[in-house]
C-alpha cells in the first residue's frame, strides 16, 4: 500500500508520477495492481495536503450527459 514519505524509499523508480491527486493516485493504484506489472512507482507531490488540488474541491459528482432527448435539447444553446 502507498505510503507517504520526505524521502524515497528506493535510489530509483521505473516510473514516476507527479501529482498524487485523484488522476495521480489512481494510475499508482491501477499500476500497483496490474499483475503484468512489477515496477516500482513513485508519486511525487508538492503539497502532501492536496488542499490546493482540484480533487479537493470537486464534489465528486458524476453526470450522464448526452443520454436523452431531453437532456440533449436542454444543453443546446
Ligand atoms: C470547484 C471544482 C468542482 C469540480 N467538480 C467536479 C465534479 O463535480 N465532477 C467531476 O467529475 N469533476 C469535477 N471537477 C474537476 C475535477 O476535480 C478535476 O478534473 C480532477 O480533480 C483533476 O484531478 P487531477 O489529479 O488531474 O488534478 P489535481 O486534483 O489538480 O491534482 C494535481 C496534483 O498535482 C500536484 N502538482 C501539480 N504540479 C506539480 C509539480 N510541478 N510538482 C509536484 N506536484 C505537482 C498538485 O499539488 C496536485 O496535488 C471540479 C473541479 C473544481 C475545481
Amino acid at each position: 500500500m502507498a505510503q507517504q514519505m520526505k524521502t524515497p524509499k528506493y535510489s530509483s523508480y521505473d516510473i514516476v508520477i507527479v501529482g498524487g491527486a485523484i488522476m495521480g493516485a489512481s494510475t499508482a493504484w491501477f499500476l500497483s495492481n496490474d499483475k503484468d506489472f512489477d515496477g516500482k512507482v513513485l508519486v511525487v507531490d508538492r503539497d502532501p495536503t492536496y488542499k490546493n488540488s482540484s480533487t479537493m474541491h470537486t464534489n465528486s459528482c458524476m453526470r450522464q450527459q448526452f443520454s436523452t432527448e431531453l437532456n440533449v435539447k436542454i444543453s443546446v444553446v
